[in-house]
């Protein structure tokens, strides 16, 4: 059969290799191709306009055209196109950013360094870890913990610090060195008749019996996301991090918060840290940044980590490591114009208050049969679905539910993504509660699509 490769549609399928898609699946139906954006929508080719639940990827907390970002990045581009950062050399775009960012943090940070992707920041840090281990001598000091269901990233480090199994198979993935502990989704990984308080207590001591199986002279840092995003948005337990972080206290191991997804308002405050009391050494922030108008990563680090580091950079003549795009002073622009909105329109209280409507609606599905579990915090939720009561034969294999509810859910009008059989809704920071009963009314169209 000869396939008409003449729409865009099938063009992209043609020529695109997608990311995180099977290869070929699109060679079958084509892609939904996304034409133009406004407010909290999105419009294909055709038309169709849908609700981006998504936020694209967890990111466009302002929205699809906000007048001011593009005017902020026509400025920049029209004065300053270009610039680096390497060497003593800089622009004001990304001082007047490192300033704001350093300033605004919800713990003392001394330093910005700025990445173009969550992957390229996290990826970072450990380069900064494993060099500031060796700067002060501790050259066995290189491991990493992390938990299995984090997503940080895909690049071989970022992506083995992530703990999917669909990022590490046929990869060979995780490199040596990077440990993975249990993620803290209480419904899931709670033994039977645990408290969710005895859970976080079992998980800090499963921190700290694999810290003294290891060994704490060996330990780099201890990684984390507030709540964890990609891997199925799961909400720590209250008291989880308070618990985590007194171990990593106790055997003097650096905290570094992912803030790529949580970070400018959307756990209901400025960042996630806050949220859950997190005092971090090194904070990674992304995504909502730039409203990912453009690509742009920070990482803010404190003194114990900078202090180090400067001290051997010094001791050798230079840091060897950067990127041509760090910094970009286009990105910069938009990221400051972004963070000037987010707070001249009170856009983290209005984050909290929909968030709110949003995990009181969501919870109202509950007694859906097809809804496991519901969970969330502010503008971040995840639906969990269970495919024991499809109508049918029942042989649904992990990710398939999830799969169709997606695709029922696009049919009518709003865009969500499935994590296994669990369904993402993250939507711009700008929604309004209209907005959110949209998106759960459709929701339950879908759902009952699938019965
Ligand atoms: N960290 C977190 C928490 C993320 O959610 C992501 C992406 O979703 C990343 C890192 C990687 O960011 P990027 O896709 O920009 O490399």
């Amino acid at each position: 059969m000869t396939q008409d490769f003449t729409t865009t549609e099938m063009r992209d399928a043609r020529y695109v290799m997608h990311p995180l898609t099977d290869a070929r699946a699109n060679l079958q139906s084509g892609s939904l191709i996304i034409d133009r954006g406004e407010g909290i929508h999105v419009y294909d080719l055709a038309g169709n306009r849908y609700i981006e639940a998504m936020a694209g990827l967890w990111s466009v907390g302002l929205g699809f055209s906000e007048p001011r970002l593009v005017e902020a990045a026509t400025r920049q581009m029209a004065r300053l196109p270009y610039y680096h950062p390497f060497g003593q050399k800089g622009h004001g775009p990304m001082v007047d950013l490192a300033e704001r960012l350093v300033t605004m943090a919800p713990v003392p940070m001394s330093k910005a360094f700025f990445t173009n992707s969550g992957s390229e920041a996290n990826d970072t840090v450990i380069k900064m870890l494993w060099y500031r281990a060796n700067a002060l001598g501790q050259t066995r000091r290189k491991k990493i913990i992390s938990r299995h269901r984090a997503y940080h990233g895909i690049t071989v480090a970022a992506g083995s610090l992530t703990g999917i199994p669909a990022n590490h198979t046929a990869f060979d993935l995780p490199l040596p060195g990077f440990l993975h502990l249990t993620a803290p989704h209480y419904r899931r990984n709670a033994r039977p008749g645990e408290s969710e308080e005895d859970f976080a207590t079992r998980l800090a001591q499963e921190l700290e019996d694999l810290i003294l199986r290891e060994g704490p002279e060996t330990i780099a840092a201890f990684f984390g996301e507030p709540v964890m995003g990609a891997g199925g948005v799961l909400v720590p337990p209250r008291t989880y991090w308070q618990k985590i972080q007194a171990v990593l206290a106790r055997h003097d191991i650096l905290l570094v918060a992912d803030e790529v997804i949580c970070g400018f308002g959307r756990t209901g405050r400025m960042f996630g840290c806050e949220t859950y009391d997190i005092r971090p050494d090194v904070m990674v922030l992304s995504k909502q940044l730039s409203s990912s108008y453009l690509p742009i990563s920070a990482i803010l680090l404190n003194e114990r980590v900078f202090e180090p580091i400067a001290d051997q950079t010094h001791a050798i003549g230079t840091f060897g490591h950067g990127f041509t795009g760090g910094g970009h002073p286009v990105a910069a622009a938009v990221a400051i114009e972004t963070l000037r909105i987010i707070q001249e329109r009170g856009l983290v209280a209005h984050a909290a208050e929909v968030g709110a409507w949003m995990q009181d609606r969501l919870a109202g599905l509950a007694g859906h049969p097809l809804v496991d579990e519901v969970r969330g915090v502010g503008l971040i939720a995840a639906v969990e679905l269970t495919p024991a009561r499809v109508a049918g034969d029942g042989a649904w294999p992990p990710g398939a539910l999830g799969r169709r509810a997606v695709l029922h859910l696009q049919q009518a009008g709003v865009i969500s993504r499935a994590m296994g059989d669990a369904l993402a809704f993250c939507p711009p920071m700008i929604i309004d509660r209209d907005g959110v009963d949209a998106i759960v009314a459709a929701l339950r169209i879908a759902l009952d699509a699938c019965l």
